[in-house]
């Protein structure tokens, strides 16, 4: 299709466009996400327990299920202006390729030097840390991009950053961890010998390439056992999806002002983020009966928790010492496999998502790697853009339903979210070009292993 209407390849919105305020979907929610509970007595945690772990303000954020609006405070809204809005892009020359009468759009967050949307939340939660008093904050980092992002906003705060990274991204992506220590943050691969509990992980699991969870468990650790310290993450809380509804709000402003109306949203599910933040607001006129959307969630399917998970309370990292939270979950004990490339390798998922799921409001699906890396490599070669495979998984998502366009002749507009940049995904695009990229699915027995580690609680 050549481009014939007035619609351009880049939808830009001004400053003055921007939302100044997050939008909270529990709000809307008709079944609130449950609540965490507290290991040890399996109550419902109170804001003082989730204080001595997390930011003062960012609790305040994660347990208001009733504040439809939050304001953006000014200090957030100035940083935002520096990358944002991001664009969003109709993918022309994909529809032309594909032969689709559908219509293709992507929301591109992979502008930043951090390379994907998770610089959106990082500065909230840096912001409010700062304004705590404190003196710095710990986290995890899997692929690498989180950490990158909050050592980016820690600098511009002047606070300091300590990151646990996944020893198998630390290995395979020494660039990321040299950004991160670029944006002064210091850099440990995990499970490392500096927590009690990296100790005990590495004494039941020697030569482990380390997951999320573990390294969750190191940096909670970390903060909690330091004064002036707090810990933050980078997905799957209600705070992470308040902070990326600008991805949303802005998509929809975007859409809104050439009259265009979407009829699936697509986007990429590892802890939720992007993928709440990017439905939000459409999430919120679809539960309210003013509008309907197909909206999908994609996942691997080599860490599949939504396609393949259980609804459970779970441990949201493998030492447990967070809160319980209810999510489609493979099991803390789930440890994805080594061969498995492209991030999107948590456990569990949302709280949000997963209730948003169970209630048959969201769809999901899950591809295999090289099935992904196919789609990334054709949208590259059209689009320019060099996808994160993470985000590939939504263009491979979006690449076959405009496909089935092209077989019923239906026009559908077909919005996906583009959460980050390859670059530094080039060991993976490297295995996939050589052909020496596999895929794995987990077998139900090895499933098993990681539902065995559920908790014994009902709800
Ligand atoms: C972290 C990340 C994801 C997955 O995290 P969510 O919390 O599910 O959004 C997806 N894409 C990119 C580029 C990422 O960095």
């Amino acid at each position: 299709m050549t481009k014939t209407n007035e619609i351009p390849y880049k939808i830009y919105l001004s400053e003055e466009e921007m939302p100044t305020q997050y939008y909270n979907v529990r709000a809307d929610m008709i079944n609130k996400p449950a609540p965490l509970l507290n290991p040890g007595t399996g109550e419902p945690m109170k804001a003082e327990e989730l204080e001595a772990v997390f930011c003062k303000e960012l609790v305040q954020q994660e347990l208001d299920n009733d504040t439809r609006y939050i304001d953006i405070p000014e200090e957030i809204r100035e940083f935002y202006k520096m990358y944002r809005p991001s664009p969003l892009v109709r993918a022309y020359c994909l529809e032309k390729k594909l032969d689709t009468p559908a219509e293709i759009y992507y929301k591109y967050e992979g502008g930043n030097t951090s390379g994907s949307h998770k610089l959106n939340s990082a500065i909230a939660q840096a912001y409010y840390a700062k304004k705590q008093g404190l003196k710095g904050v710990t986290t995890e980092t899997g692929a690498g991009q989180w950490g990158t992002a909050l050592s980016m906003a820690c600098s511009y705060f002047d606070l300091e950053c300590d990151v646990y990274m996944v020893k198998v991204s630390y290995e395979q992506k020494p660039f990321r961890r040299d950004v991160m220590r670029t944006y002064g943050a210091t850099v440990t691969p995990s499970p490392s010998e500096t927590t009690e509990v990296g100790k005990k992980i590495l004494a039941e699991h020697p030569g482990t390439t380390g997951s999320l969870g573990c390294a969750i468990s190191e940096a909670v650790e970390s903060a909690v056992s330091r004064e002036g310290y707090r810990y933050v993450l980078g997905s799957v809380l209600n705070q992470v999806l308040l902070h990326q509804s600008v991805i949303g709000q802005e998509t929809k402003i975007a859409l809104e002002k050439y009259g265009i109306e979407p009829d699936m949203i697509i986007g990429c599910c590892g802890g939720g983020s992007n993928f709440g933040g990017l439905i939000s607001p459409f999430m919120g006129e679809k539960i309210r009966g003013e509008k309907d959307y197909r909206i999908i969630g994609v996942e691997p399917a080599s860490c599949p928790s939504l396609t393949r998970g259980k609804y459970a309370y779970d441990f949201c990292d493998t030492g447990m010492v967070c809160p319980l939270a209810k999510m489609y979950t493979l099991g803390s004990g789930f440890i994805p496999s080594p061969n498995h490339a492209g991030g999107l390798r948590y456990h569990g998922m949302s709280g949000i998502i997963s209730q948003l799921y169970d209630d048959g409001l969201i769809e999901a699906r899950s591809y295999e790697q090289t099935e992904v890396f196919k789609a990334a490599v054709e949208f590259a070669r059209v689009e320019g853009t060099l996808p994160a495979p993470e985000s590939s998984h939504a263009i491979k998502a979006a690449i076959d339903e405009a496909l089935k366009c092209k077989e019923t002749g239906e026009k559908k507009v077909i919005v996906l979210g583009l959460t980050g940049t390859g670059y530094f995904d080039m060991v993976a695009y490297q295995k996939y070009l050589d052909g020496e990229m596999d895929d794995y699915i987990p077998t139900d027995e090895e499933l098993e292993k990681g539902f065995a580690t559920l908790p014994p609680i009902e709800g």
